[in-house]
């Protein structure tokens, strides 16, 4: 479950006409068993949204709740922890580590966490990888895969740890459709089986119907119209 009370962020001003892109919620609650879309054009702060969300950014005010945890008064070890054993965080650029092959990027959240055997680890890695159609890649190194294989270890890293809330950033923007759909039930299995949430940023508007809310970015944003080009 997560919840935001009264928060507001803005990133640092970039200049004079610059004043810095903001965000402000002044309650949202993604309960477990949600599944919950954020759409909106780009650069409107859904990504933004997601950070704030997952603890990666600390909100100007107001308050964050990770399992009815609020973050901003744990350490950042303690946050880290938390994020460890509760999140899964698909990243809009995927963030895999390049020194790693595919199969130790998608079981390092959980060697992090430090839970389960690596034998275990493995295991449900490749398992993870078969579902996901990437079991022949996981030897390699990301640069050695195409851009939708890459989104779909990241996908499985995400899935690694069991988490109880899925975040995830357009993760898949790089997919055909039959592998869309592949990756969708993926990632809200665990909706129905273990009572997880699941947030996703998509710009793909025929999978709505998948989802029991859509969030608009122009709801936590205020602006939903450019300003300054008319004046
Ligand atoms: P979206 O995911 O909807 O495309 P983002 O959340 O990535 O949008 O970005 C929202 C706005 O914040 C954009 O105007 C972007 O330029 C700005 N922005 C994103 N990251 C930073 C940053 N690190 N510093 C300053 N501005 C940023
Ligand atoms: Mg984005």
């Amino acid at each position: 479950m997560i919840e935001l009370e009264e928060v507001t962020f803005r990133y640092a001003p970039g200049g004079p006409h610059d004043a810095g892109f903001g965000i402000s919620v002044k309650r949202m609650r993604i309960g477990p068993g949600e599944r919950v879309a954020i759409v909106g054009p780009s650069g409107s702060g859904k990504t933004t949204l997601l950070h704030l969300m997952a603890g990666i950014l600390p909100p100007d005010t107001g308050t964050v709740r990770l399992g009815g945890q609020a973050l901003g008064e744990r350490s950042d070890a303690q946050r880290r922890r938390l994020r460890l054993s509760h999140i899964g965080m698909v990243f809009q650029e995927f963030e895999l580590l390049e020194y790693l092959s595919a199969r130790d990027n998608i079981t390092l959240p959980a060697r992090l966490a430090g839970v389960g055997s690596r034998a275990l680890l493995h295991e449900r890695a490749l398992s993870l990888a078969r579902i996901a159609g990437v079991d022949h890649v996981l030897h390699r190194k990301p640069r050695q895969l195409s851009q939708g294989e890459r989104q779909r270890i990241a996908i499985c890293r995400a899935l690694s740890t069991h988490p109880t809330v899925l975040l995830c950033d357009e993760p898949t923007g790089n997919l055909d459709p039959a592998s869309t759909h592949a990756i969708l039930n993926m990632l809200t299995d665990p909706v129905s089986t273990q009572h997880a949430c699941v947030v996703m940023v998509t710009h793909n508007h025929q999978l709505l119907d998948r989802f029991d809310r859509v969030i608009d970015s122009a709801s936590f944003t205020g602006a939903s119209t450019p300003q300054g080009d008319t004046a």
